[in-house]
């Protein structure tokens, strides 16, 4: 198994899955943009400024990265992936989205739990000249904002919190 996770590694993605909200975890229930039995959508408590908001999508069980990801859960992630890009393009109006999974510190991983990234794009954003020098702790109420706004056309069965 290839891992970088310190031993008793602390998950924040398994706390907010768990609907635990602690000083690991940045992101709060409210946050969840779109939940089903098997993956989980927030916003990302970091973001790119001129590209907010970043969608995390992560499986409810914890797999640190790529390698150890049951393929099965491959549906669940797309079929996830597809509902926030399209309502990214919905609410945020943007030319484009990418979506970007990284795997072990060589590949820019962070948090040890595998997600997937789903960023809006503008037409010459020049998102990925830009990327590491405007990422940055988004204020939480900001975070809300965004969440609001996407889970009024995610998950209309949702109730509303
Ligand atoms: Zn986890």
């Amino acid at each position: 198994m290839i891992s970088h996770a310190p031993p008793n590694y602390q998950c924040p993605f398994c706390f907010l899955i768990d609907g635990i909200e602690n000083e690991i975890v940045y992101t709060t229930q409210k946050e969840i943009v779109y939940k089903t039995e098997r993956v989980t959508a927030f916003v990302a408590s970091h973001q790119w400024r001129g590209n907010e908001p970043n969608v995390l999508i992560v499986p409810n069980d914890h797999f640190e990265n790529v390698y150890s990801l049951p393929a099965d859960y491959g549906t669940d992630i797309q079929n996830g992936i597809n509902k926030v890009a399209l309502a990214l393009k919905a609410v945020y109006n943007c030319d484009g989205v990418s979506t970007r999974q990284h795997n072990e510190p060589a590949g820019s991983q962070d948090v040890w739990h595998y997600h997937t990234h789903v960023t809006p794009r503008f037409t010459k954003d020049r998102f990925y000249l830009r990327a590491s020098l405007f990422k940055r702790l988004m204020p939480l109420e900001q975070r809300l904002i965004h969440a609001a706004r996407l889970k009024q056309v995610l998950d209309p069965d949702r109730p509303a919190s």
